[in-house]
This record gives C-alpha cells, sequence and structure tokens, in this order.
C-alpha cells in the first residue's frame, strides 16, 4: 500500500514573514477536516531557500514536511548560488525536488545533471522527488513514452534503488496552464513510468510513489487520485493558498 504524498511547490512565490502564518493555517485547514487522518497522507511544502529554516521549524510543529526545489550535487565548492546536500541536512530539511521542468527549461538541466544530483541524495540519504514530463509538442508528436523512458532511464542508470525516490510526472503543458491530464491520460504515463521503473527496480517500483503535477485543483484531485499508479500530486499554483492546499489534501 503506497502512502499518498500530497507536495506543494511554492516557486518564486511568498514572502519569508508570511512563513509561519502559513503554515498554522495549513495545519489547521488540514485538522478541521475530522475524517482526515493525519497518518494517512504525507504533505509537503518545497519552499524557496531562504525560507527553509523557518519552514522546517515551522513544519515540524505542524506535521508538514519542507523540501528544497532544487540541490546540486557536490557536497561544496565555488558554485556561487548554489545549495548542497549537507546544507540541507545541516538545517534538518530531508526532502528536494530535481529536475523540474522549469530548471530543465530555465536553467538547462539536462538528463545527466539531474540523474546526478538524484544519485547524489540518495547516497546521502536525503529524499528526492524527481520531475520528469513531455512538451505539448512531444505529446502531439506521440513522443511521450520515448521522453519518459529517456528521462527515467538517464536517473535509473546512476541509481538503481527505490529508497528515498519519488517521481512526479509533470507533462510540461499542463503546469501553470489550467490543463489538466485527463484522469485516464495521467493513468496512462504512471502506469508506463511504473513499468519502466520496474524494468529496472524490479518489484520494489511497486512501492515506489509517482505524483501527477500540472494545474492540480481541489476540483480535479479526487478523479486523479482514484487512478490506481496515482499516488499523491506536486502542485504549484494552488499551493499558494493553505485553504486550497488543504482541500488538495483531503484528497481520498
Ligand atoms: C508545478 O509547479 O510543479 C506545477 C504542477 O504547477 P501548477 O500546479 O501551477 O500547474
Amino acid at each position: 500500500m503506497r502512502k499518498p504524498l500530497i507536495a506543494g511547490n511554492w516557486k518564486m512565490n511568498l514572502l519569508y514573514s508570511k512563513v509561519p502564518e502559513y503554515l498554522q493555517t495549513l495545519s489547521r485547514e488540514i485538522n478541521a477536516k475530522s475524517h482526515l487522518k493525519r497518518d494517512q497522507v504525507d504533505v509537503l511544502l518545497a519552499v524557496p531557500a531562504p525560507f527553509l529554516g523557518i519552514a522546517r521549524e515551522y513544519g515540524e510543529k505542524n506535521g508538514i514536511l519542507i523540501a528544497s526545489q532544487t540541490v546540486h550535487e557536490k557536497a561544496d565548492g565555488a558554485f556561487t548560488g548554489e545549495l548542497s546536500i549537507p546544507m540541507l541536512k545541516d538545517l534538518g530539511i530531508r526532502w528536494t525536488l530535481i529536475g523540474h521542468s522549469e530548471r530543465r527549461q530555465y536553467y538547462n538541466e539536462t538528463d545527466a545533471a539531474v540523474a546526478l544530483k538524484t544519485k547524489a541524495c540518495l547516497d546521502h540519504g536525503i529524499n528526492a522527488i524527481v520531475c520528469v514530463g513531455e512538451t505539448r509538442a512531444e505529446r502531439e508528436g506521440n513522443q511521450t513514452e520515448t521522453v519518459l523512458k529517456r528521462q527515467l532511464e538517464a536517473v535509473l542508470q546512476q541509481t538503481g534503488k527505490a529508497d528515498n525516490f519519488v517521481i512526479a510526472y509533470e507533462p510540461v503543458w499542463a503546469i501553470g496552464t489550467g490543463l489538466t491530464a485527463s484522469d485516464e491520460q495521467a493513468q496512462a504515463a504512471h502506469a508506463f513510468i511504473r513499468t519502466v521503473l520496474r524494468q529496472k527496480l524490479g518489484g520494489a517500483a511497486d512501492g515506489m510513489r509517482i505524483l501527477y503535477g500540472g494545474s492540480v485543483k481541489s476540483s480535479n484531485i479526487k478523479g486523479l487520485m482514484q487512478q490506481p499508479d496515482v499516488d499523491g500530486a506536486l502542485v504549484g499554483g494552488a499551493s499558494l493558498d493553505p485553504v486550497e492546499f488543504a482541500r488538495i489534501v483531503d484528497c481520498q
């Protein structure tokens, strides 16, 4: 049985001074849903780097996991502006996103770079949420499976283990556009991803969580979560409002 993971990605939004209030509101809203058992779903927020410390402090008090939005594969060195795994661990952060499509698109993160970062995380016992997904042109050109396989195999060649490893399927055409993959499109992509994972990791792939991301809202989460291979969500825009994000957490 895979425990659902509902992850928010604030991207470059919100303010340090608003973090405590956000986390307290989110926790209060989740707790107000009396049918929702806190231990039945993992809730996570990927926050901007300057917020990691305070978000961890308030996240811990409120049962919410905190993640970085990216990480560098090297432990230290002359890499201005970057953030290392030992720095995250020292702050008490145990999760990070890797290879979000915005990192791939705007910062030239290649499949090889994503693979190295993932390997570094798994080697150091940090949980990696690795994002994969096709562009609109790739989907229209029937390249979805080819792209997913290429992105996944690059990572799997470096890693070879399922622990601490979550995949987020995020069709690029659905991110921040208001377009969502249909429940059937999401299930088909997730089932394909699990098949690729199984080829490399065997039965361990059945325990891995595969999240869906792309314009997830409280109005579409339930249908997505009913799909057998959808184990949670990675939520961008709708995670900026703690009341709406709590409704998404209440997704079963
Ligand atoms: C994301 O940032 O990963 C994302 C899916 O964004 P949105 O929910 O806004 O489409």
